[in-house]
């Protein structure tokens, strides 16, 4: 039998490779982690969650500050922003979570980091600056990289991708973003926030293209109130540069009038596409498309023994999808469980103000799979703690199944990630929804509209004529003692 040097090894130093690293190494095996930039932590520590998370914060302070009088609060006239204190701010909030993510800890965990660009040599092996490292299996988890559309003049202007956009020195007057998904929406709202004319163009006629219509349309009037102006089933024609700070895009609308936007800068934000060139995955039998590479549901590429996770496979892009992702890989490589990747429940949130997070099935969903089902609402202008936030725009949608079970939630409100906990939660743990709706929730919380939408769905059923009659019957009750409307 081959021997190897390691036990398991990863390639990619971002939420997958690290939860595999971590969760293999502690469980005794010899791991490898390789990574080609100087440190750990992939997208989401450096260009993608925590410095959009940490602008988004900085914009809603600094717009919080020039809406006070909604507060009753005197008005403030806030001097313009510094975006260099702002990047400086995200680049510490970065920094702090950069020591979890070092190669000291991972080191204490077991695991052997090394930094450098592989290529697989042989199905088991790897060359690296001269050396070869061989396991017994790897785990590729490359992630993704802003895709490059071709658009015509794009390759020769200078545009921004999410690589640039939190390390920028100043606050670019003006912005053209291109792609209306939720990296796009909510940088178009935080630059707009910060100061930043923002325009938005969307091949098709909704924002947020994977949410029903009636939620995503709730988030463009939310943004189009403060001002990104949004530039929907547009194409673009031409791309130019005219200097550093004057970029041009020529879209053609849906009646075909070409419209001139000028910007000082682009932000292209059109999908991602997996990292797979460089590897030397053609050698090895390993598949793969444009969209990623080929898994089944134990994560396992065409190559039993060469794994994947995260946004490399293409599938959901997201960070808690990485994480569980890798731990599927953990079960199956290390502690050889057949364990495999269960998407029902996977949850997704954008971060834009209001948020708008969802689990499970929308509508656009069901309908795609042919699933009969009644949706209940309710609407955060119904809370009393959304109104004492000042917060009215927004709803909760529950959608059932046939069988009256439900078969996703969707959130468009106040912290609407955080309320989706509940749902994380019940959802998984099959929790009843009259559990849901008899559970006393604490007053006045976000949260009680969770209980709120369920006791929609069986308020009719408790109130009903029948029941009435009933309880009239047996408890000779007397009826109503007003007869106003209502
Ligand atoms: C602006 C933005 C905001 C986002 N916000 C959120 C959010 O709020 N919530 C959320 O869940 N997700 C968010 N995401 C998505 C999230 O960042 C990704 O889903 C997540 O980072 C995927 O993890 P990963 O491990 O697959 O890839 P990554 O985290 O990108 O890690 C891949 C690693 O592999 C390394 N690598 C690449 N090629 C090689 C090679 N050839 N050799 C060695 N190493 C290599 C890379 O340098 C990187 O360190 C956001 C993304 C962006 C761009």
């Amino acid at each position: 039998m081959a021997t190897y040097d390691f036990d398991i090894g990863i390639i990619g130093g971002g939420a997958a490779g690290l939860t595999v690293a971590a969760g293999a190494a502690q469980l005794g095996a010899k791991t490898l982690l390789i990574e080609k930039e100087e440190e750990l932590g992939g997208d989401c520590l450096h260009y993608g969650c925590v410095p959009s998370k940490t602008l988004i914060r900085t914009a809603q302070v600094y717009h919080l500050m020039k809406t006070s009088t909604e507060f009753g609060l005197p008005g403030v006239k806030v001097p313009p922003v510094a975006y260099a204190d702002v990047a400086k701010r995200i680049q510490s909030v970065i920094g702090t979570i950069q020591e979890h993510d070092s190669e000291e800890r991972f080191c204490s965990l077991g695991a052997k980091v090394v930094f450098g660009s592989p290529v697989f040599s042989d199905d088991h092996a790897v060359r690296m600056d001269g050396e070869t490292y061989a396991a017994k299996r790897w785990v590729i988890a490359t992630g993704s990289s802003p895709a490059a559309p071709p658009f015509e003049g794009l390759a020769h202007t200078p545009y921004l991708t999410n690589k640039e956009i939190f390390s920028l020195e100043r606050l670019p007057q003006s912005m053209i973003i291109l792609g209306a998904g939720p990296i796009a929406t909510e940088m178009a709202q935080a630059f707009r926030r910060l100061g930043t004319e923002v325009h938005v163009v969307q091949r098709s006629g909704q924002i947020l293209s994977k949410e029903d219509k009636d939620m995503a349309d709730l988030v463009l009037e939310a943004l189009r109130s403060e001002g990104v102006r949004f530039y929907l089933n547009s194409t673009v024609q031409h791309i130019s540069s005219h200097g550093e700070d004057s970029q041009e895009v020529v879209i053609k609308q849906g009646d075909n009038t070409p419209v001139s936007l000028k910007a000082e800068k682009i932000l292209v934000a059109v999908g991602r596409s997996p990292n797979l060139t460089n590897l030397g995955l053609d050698g090895i039998d390993v598949a793969f498309n444009r969209k990623g590479l080929t898994v089944d549901d134990r994560m396992r590429t065409t190559q039993k023994h060469i794994y994947a996770a995260g946004d490399v496979t293409g599938a959901f892009q997201f960070t808690h999808a990485a994480g569980y992702e890798g731990g599927i890989v953990v079960s199956n490589a290390v502690f050889h469980l057949p364990r495999k990747v269960d998407y029902t429940w996977l949850p997704w949130c954008t971060y834009s103000d209001p948020e708008l997070a969802s689990i499970g099935m929308n509508e656009k969903m069901a309908k795609e799979a042919g699933i009969n089902y009644s949706v209940f609402e309710e609407a955060f202008k119904g809370n009393d703690r959304s109104l004492a936030e000042g917060e009215r725009v927004g709803k909760i949608k529950m959608l059932l199944g046939e069988k009256e079970k439900p078969i996703g939630v969707q959130i468009l409100g106040p912290h609407a990630g955080e309320l989706l906990n509940e749902w994380v939660a019940a959802l998984n743990g099959k929790v009843k929804l009259s559990t849901l709706a008899s559970a006393v929730h604490p007053y006045p919380t976000l949260g009680e509209i969770n209980k709120k939408v369920v006791g929609s769905y069986f308020s009719p059923k408790i109130f009903s004529s029948k029941v009435k009659k009933g309880l009239k019957l047996f408890f000779q009750l007397k009826g109503r003692a007003c007869e106003g409307e209502g």
